[in-house]
């Protein structure tokens, strides 16, 4: 498997560093992303370069997509009738759509993949940036249990919580779970810290107990810090998690599921976005509900 040659498409917050270690796990990468600027960062930690997905896949044995939303994929994987990336793909090559999705075009795409032999998984993963810069994401997947297992070296090289859930669209619809819970529980600690603040206890020593407790997160732990120093550099963008929260109430609706306290939390992220704030770090919750407490710095 050392050898085996991947085509990466998408090579943005994550996209970039999950590449790099996929070369350093020893696999023959090539990578193409729209702004060319990026390409070169893969370039300089030992990819390859290429002007266009048509040339990133040529040859691959797999192919990966980390590209923001569900038309970014359909246009690259599908393009307009028979010029994607899957009609170029040889018979056994696999694809891998990291990114996050709505779970019915996850299934889609899977059957254009069959009618080719071309199977596809989608994997979308959690575990932000860093997650992505340490190899640690945890990886949700649905798809055919055999292209998973073929598909595994590739996923072990950038995650470290690697799960098959279930047929094709159940990894999509694991991730809109987990973004329902992270969305909400952000929002839990951005109101937390305002009322810390607005109280006038030491907001630092307050998280830290917090964490130790039965409040403590993963959210907590690698968020708090960045937003109690106001700095709100993606990270993950507002403007996905937006994206995100759209696919969790039309999924939600679609069963006939009620998320009330989801819903909420989905027109406090589109406000936030309304605002102007969609390519900051979805800490960014924090201004928000500092405004709406009469507490906004700027
Ligand atoms: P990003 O915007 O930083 O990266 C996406 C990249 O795709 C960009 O570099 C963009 O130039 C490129 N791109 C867009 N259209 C393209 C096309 N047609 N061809 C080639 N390149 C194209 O976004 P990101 O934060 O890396 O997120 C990517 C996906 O992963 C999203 O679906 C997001 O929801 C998901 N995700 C993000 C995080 C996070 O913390 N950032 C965590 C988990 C999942």
């Amino acid at each position: 498997m050392a050898m085996t040659a991947i085509g990466f498409i998408g090579l943005g917050v994550m996209g970039g560093p999950m590449a790099a270690n996929l070369v350093k796990a020893g696999f023959e990468v090539t990578g193409y992303n729209r702004s060319p600027e990026k390409t070169q960062r893969l370039v300089a930690a030992g990819g390859r370069g290429a002007a266009s997905a048509a040339e990133a896949v040529e040859g691959a044995d797999v192919v990966i997509t980390m590209l923001p939303d569900s038309p970014d994929v359909e246009s690259v994987l599908l393009g307009s009738g028979d010029d994607g990336v899957i009609a170029r793909l040889a018979a056994g090559t696999t694809v891998v759509d990291m990114s996050t999705i709505r779970p019915d075009v996850a299934r889609s795409l899977a059957a254009a993949g069959a009618q080719r032999g071309v199977g596809v998984l989608d994997a979308p993963v959690s575990g932000g940036e860093q997650g992505a810069i340490d190899a640690t994401l945890s990886v949700m997947a649905g798809g055919d249990a055999a292209t998973f297992e073929a598909a595994r070296p590739v996923l072990d090289a950038v995650g470290k919580t690697i799960v098959h859930v279930g047929p094709a669209g159940a990894g999509q619809t694991v991730k809109a779970a987990n973004q329902l819970i992270v969305g909400g529980t952000l929002q839990l600690v951005a109101e937390a810290l305002v009322f810390l603040d607005a109280h006038g206890v030491d907001r630092a020593r307050a998280v830290e107990v917090l964490a130790g407790g039965l409040a403590g997160s993963a959210v907590l732990d690698r968020k708090a810090p960045a937003m109690l120093a106001a700095n709100f550099r993606p990270g993950f963008r507002v403007d996905l998690h937006h994206k995100d929260l759209g696919i969790v109430t039309a999924a939600a609706r679609e069963a006939g599921v009620a998320i009330p306290v989801g819903a909420l939390v989905a027109t406090l992220m589109g406000s936030l976005r309304a605002q102007g704030h969609g390519d900051h770090d979805h800490g960014a919750l924090l201004l928000q509900v500092e405004r709406l407490s009469g507490r906004a710095s700027a």
